[in-house]
Formats: structure tokens, sequence, C-alpha cells
């Protein structure tokens, strides 16, 4: 039952793989076992005999299978304790193309069963504000930037053209010891319907300012922040707020290959997300110092990163040969963290 699932959560930090399916019939397959218990072996196709499979273990591995539901049985305990008072943060690591759009977004703007986590975890928000009994009522607004080259760019300015400029300022405390990003739109949604128009603006927007660039919508982090706040009668005030990260494809560019603005891209995400990396890792190993700082997605991310947050990575894993080396990387990034 759900409690016990909530007493389930060891640690604050939590990690899953998300294997997406061969859509290529011809595609060799270099995953080669998924255990129930969260392990994973994958094969080197240049050495399927000897030395080339390498076992990785993880909170939960979902196979090719799995369903959107599927994963969000397992997501939905963390999604509760926001309004418990905690900050979340999920994120959706990868590859371009391994499928963490899939996973947060599911297919954009439209109301079907591959809804991805960020709807299911608004909707799970609203229905359970709603049915509270203890007196508290529950404000849910939400903000979406994106984070591309270091600069922060609002994803739900009415007018679309303001957000192909950064916001001018980034982040700031607020009293409560929360960060804040002020220049943001911040939008009050009430039911589903709200949060489906939003996240079709958002992406309509993202996709306005990629036209200047291909494909840019791989190349930044989407960042879709919700605050919930709860009033008791007595007028005091929990508040708490839940990230749902699309992180930009962790692919790495061959330095020889690319030049200019696309170097700068790729230098800015590699960046990043080593960053992110090493703020997993010193949490994950109680270091006493957590270097937030590095970058603007870390800044960003602080209030539900360490401390009582409670944090999810999705690495997910294009399991065709031909992506086994970013696979691989994917995989070490994610162990080094669980
Ligand atoms: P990414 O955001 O990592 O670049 P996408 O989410 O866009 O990757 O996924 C690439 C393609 O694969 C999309 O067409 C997507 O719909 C599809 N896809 C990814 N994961 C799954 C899955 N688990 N089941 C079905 N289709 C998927
Ligand atoms: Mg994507």
């Amino acid at each position: 039952n759900l409690y016990n699932m909530v007493q389930d959560l060891k640690g604050n930090i939590r990690v899953y793989c998300r294997i997406r399916p061969i859509f290529n019939a011809e595609a060799k397959d270099v995953v080669d076992f998924i255990g129930e218990d969260g392990s994973l072996v994958i094969v080197d196709p240049s050495k399927p005999h000897r030395d080339g499979r390498k076992v990785f273990r993880f909170n939960r591995v979902f196979g090719p299978l799995a369903t959107q539901d599927d994963l969000y049985m397992d997501t939905q305990p963390l999604i509760r304790s926001v309004m418990d008072g905690y900050n979340v943060c999920i994120f959706a690591y990868g590859q371009t193309g391994s499928g963490k759009t899939h996973t947060m977004s599911g297919i954009s703007g439209e109301l079907t069963k591959d809804m991805g986590i960020n709807y299911s975890a608004l909707n799970d928000l609203f229905e359970l504000s709603n049915r509270r009994k203890d007196n508290i009522t529950y404000d849910i607004h939400v903000q979406m930037v994106e984070i591309y080259n270091e600069q922060v760019r609002d994803l739900l300015a009415e007018d679309s053209a303001a957000s192909r400029y950064p916001l001018k300022w980034i982040i700031l405390c607020t009293s409560d010891g929360g960060l804040s990003l002020p220049d943001a739109t911040m939008h009050s949604v009430k039911s589903t319907a709200d949060v489906v128009n939003l996240m079709k603006l958002g992406d309509m927007n993202r996709v306005v300012s990629s036209t200047a660039l291909n494909n840019r919508s791989s190349r930044s982090h989407s960042v879709l922040t919700v605050h919930v706040q709860g009033k008791d009668v007595s007028g005091s005030i929990l508040r708490s707020c839940l990230h749902l990260v699309d992180l930009a494809g962790s692919e790495r560019v061959d330095k020889s290959e690319v030049t200019g603005e696309r170097l700068k891209e790729a230098q800015y995400i590699n960046r990043s997300l080593s960053c992110l990396g090493d703020v997993i890792t010193a949490l994950a190993q109680k270091n006493s110092h957590v270097p937030y700082r590095n970058s603007k997605l870390t800044l960003l991310l602080q209030d539900s990163l360490g401390g009582n947050a409670k944090t999810l990575m999705l690495a997910h894993v294009n399991p065709e040969r031909d992506s086994f080396g970013e696979s691989m990387s994917t995989l070490k990034f994610a162990q080094r963290v669980s």
C-alpha cells in the first residue's frame, strides 16, 4: 500500500533506468537482461563473448514494455510527499532520442494514455488537494523555463517573443530560504486542463525559439516548476516545490567535427550536466560541501536537491547497438549517484 511505499523510499536519492523500445526491427539490442531487483546487463557488441558483459544496478529498471503508468506507479509516492511539504526534483537524463521527453511530457498537449509524469503529477496534486479534509487550502502555481547556454528563458510568457530573451534576474533567495525565479511568469493552475494548455504554450515557445538553431529542444534543459502552498485555518503556511526537468541530450560531440555555435552549446551542456553529477554525487556521499553554484541548473534546482528534498533521476537508454557508447556513459553517470 501507499504508506509502505513511502516508507520504502530509502534515502533521498533514487535512480530508475528506463530502456526505450527498439523501433527499427533490424537494429541489434545491447540490453541482455533486466531484473526485478533493478539490475541490468548490457553487452558490448564488439566483445559479445567475453569481457563484454557489464552489470548495473539501480533502484528499478523499466524495460521497453513498461508503460507510462508502470513508471508513474513508482513515482507517485514522491509526488504525494510534495503535499506533505517536501521539495522534490525529478529529472530525465540520457542522450537525444532515448525517451526523456516521452517520459516527462508524453505526447505533447494531448490527453492520451501516453501522458507523461508532468501531467500525472499535476493531476495527482489536484486530486489530493481536493480530497484533503484537514481544512488546509492549497494553491498551485507553475513556472516553466529553459536553460540554454547558461541563460534562463521563460517558456510561459504570453508574448512568445519574450521567451527569446534571457531573464535578467535569475534567482532570488526568498525569506523562507527557498529560491525563486522572480522574472519568470507564474501561472495559477486549478485543473489538469489548465496544465495541458500551459504545457502546449511552453512547448510552442520552445519551438519558436528553436527555429534559429537546429533542434534546440534537445540542446537545452527545460524545467517545469510546481509551487504548492498549503494554508491551514490558523493561517500558517506550508510551502514546497516540485521540479520536473527534461535535460539536454547527454551525448558527447566530437570536438574535431563541430565548431562555432554548436561547439559552444556542447560545452555548456557538458559542463552543466557534469555539475549536476557533481552535486548529486556530493549529496549521495554526504559531503559537507555541495557545489551548487557551478551552474545555473544546479542553482535553480538547489532547493530541491539535498537537505530534506527528494530526488529521482530517470536515466534513459536507447538499447540499439549504435548507441552502446552513449548508453554506457549514461549508465555510468547514473551508477555514480545511486
Ligand atoms: P529524447 O527526449 O530523449 O530526445 P524522445 O522522448 O523524443 O527522446 O523519444 C524519441 C522517440 O522515441 C519519440 O518518437 C518517442 O515518442 C519515442 N519513445 C521514446 N520512449 C518511448 C517509449 N518508452 N515507448 C514508446 N515510444 C517511445
Ligand atoms: Mg526531448
